[in-house]
């Protein structure tokens, strides 16, 4: 059901097709962002709509950081939300920049990281296109959490976080796998019986198979390490 999954870049610079990406704007769902902007002010509530996202953020932050040491490193999160794993990897000493196109739930990022004092944390309005083409290979480590299912043009979204990491940096996806448990879980089960998230969260025909990802990750010149799943998928084992 949940997909995790890692590349790492070439240890040196590849020389990558300059074909035209997606500009700033163009590869974005308002409707999307809406569904998140509604939502912002509920970012930090555990037991709110984002209790799953909370739940899963010492799993993957210790997925990581346990492959990734992160103290010292630039690390960027490409549809950071309200900060939920942006916060936690500056709290293990990353310099990490969060990203994100929902004006509110940067303004929430923001806020929580003043009032919880936690440093090394910044936000930005951008998007991963925009900034790929403004600080090309400037990360250490680059992080896409529960954000591809969510945009029109996902390859454009992983072709952007490959610019972006250094040679030999590292760069994480984790998406929802394009299968019958997720669409029996994920949507019928979490969105229409226990009302765990808002109806119409995620819509199948927008989740990801890990053999795309795959694909666009190659086709950017990342080298797929993943994914790793034990058999329901939602963990990982980065041997
Ligand atoms: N990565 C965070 C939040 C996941 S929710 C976490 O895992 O905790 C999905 C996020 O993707 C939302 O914050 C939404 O605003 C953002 N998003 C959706 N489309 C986007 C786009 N085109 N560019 C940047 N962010 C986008």
């Amino acid at each position: 059901m949940g997909l995790f999954f890692v590349c790492r870049s070439e240890q040196w610079p590849v020389q990558r097709q300059s074909e035209p990406m997606n500009t700033s704007t163009s590869n974005v769902d308002p409707a999307e962002l809406a569904k998140f902007s509604d939502l912002a002010h509920r970012w930090w509530d555990p037991e709110s709509e984002f209790r799953p996202l909370h739940q899963i953020n010492p799993l993957r932050l210790e997925w990581i950081h346990g492959l990734v040491p992160l103290t010292g490193l630039n690390v960027v999160d490409v549809g950071c939300g309200g900060g939920i794993l942006a916060d936690a990897m500056a709290r293990k000493g990353a310099k990490v920049l969060g990203i994100d196109l929902a004006t509110k739930s940067l303004k929430v990022a923001q806020l929580h990281a003043l009032e919880a004092g936690t440093q090394g944390v910044q936000y930005r309005e951008v998007s991963a296109e925009t900034l790929a083409a403004e600080q090309p290979a400037q990360f250490d480590v680059v992080t896409c959490m529960e954000m591809l299912e969510h945009v029109p043009d996902p390859a454009s979204v992983v072709k952007a976080c490959a610019q972006m990491v250094k040679p030999g940096g590292w760069v994480f996806f984790s998406t929802l796998n394009r299968n019958p448990k997720s669409f029996l879980f994920a949507i019928v089960g979490a969105e229409y019986i226990l009302n765990l998230l808002p109806k119409g969260t995620h819509e199948f025909a927008r989740l990801i198979k890990p053999s795309e990802l795959t694909a666009w990750a190659r086709e950017a010149g990342l080298n797929a390490h993943g994914p790793y799943g034990r058999k329901d998928g939602q963990i990982f084992d980065p041997v």
